[in-house]
């Protein structure tokens, strides 16, 4: 699973654009229109993230960012219209993580987001599956069946964006700005060479097809056909 991640927010549509952006990215997403109900929502189902807007009628952001602190350990991201100094400075006091400013690119969201997840993520434990494939997030080490596979940063990296996204098709896109971190370039084929070592190395004993080429799109992780 993704995560499970708190909008508090009392704009009802910006509310629900986020929320329907970050269902797609496959998280776990609860709604709070007032500091109050996001207390109370944090203490029942404690998330992982906290996306808070500053602007909240009664109690402000800063304040329940606080008493979000004294609760929980979610890291907290923290939405503000102000992008002054003394207001950042004042955020970080009263505990937020990070800040976007408003108005902000989704795309710049869901890095935040991923970041955040990525740090408060204790090492080890996750292990990610498919069919024979598994992945261990805390040593880095990756299996086929019983065979240990090597592999390199960027290769893991890539195997383990297509574990957190099982049977969905990735766009090169996609692909590109979650494992090299950049706008897409056009036309490196740099996403191919990557996929082709590593169905090298899933492959190396005649083991089955796992990692498929949808052709003009991008790429899926799937049982063979
Ligand atoms: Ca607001």
């Amino acid at each position: 699973m993704a995560g499970s991640i708190l909008i508090v927010e009392d704009e009802e549509r910006i509310a629900g654009v986020l929320r329907r952006a970050l269902q797609l990215e496959g998280y776990e997403v609860a709604l709070a229109g007032d500091g109050p109900s996001a207390l109370a929502s944090a203490k029942q189902n404690p998330p992982d993230l906290v996306i808070l807007d500053w602007m909240l009628p009664g109690m402000d952001g800063l304040e329940v960012c606080r008493r979000l602190r004294d609760q929980g350990e979610a890291p907290v991201l923290m939405l503000t219209a102000r992008d002054t100094v003394p207001d950042r400075v004042q955020g970080l006091d009263a505990g937020a993580d990070d800040y976007l400013v408003k108005p902000f690119e989704m795309e710049e969201l869901m890095a935040r987001v991923r970041a955040l997840l990525r740090r408060a993520r204790p090492e080890g434990g996750e292990l990610l599956r498919f069919q024979d494939l598994r992945l261990d997030r805390g040593t880095r080490q990756t299996f086929r069946g019983e065979r240990p596979i090597e592999l390199t940063g960027k290769e893991y990296e890539l195997l383990e964006l297509f574990l957190l996204h099982p049977r969905q098709v990735l766009t090169r896109e996609v692909i590109y700005d979650r494992v090299w971190g950049y706008d897409f370039g056009g036309e490196s084929n740099i996403i191919e060479v990557y996929v082709r070592y590593l169905r090298q190395k899933l492959e190396s004993t005649g083991e089955s097809r796992l990692i498929h080429t949808v052709r003009g799109v991008g790429y899926v992780l799937r049982e063979a056909a």
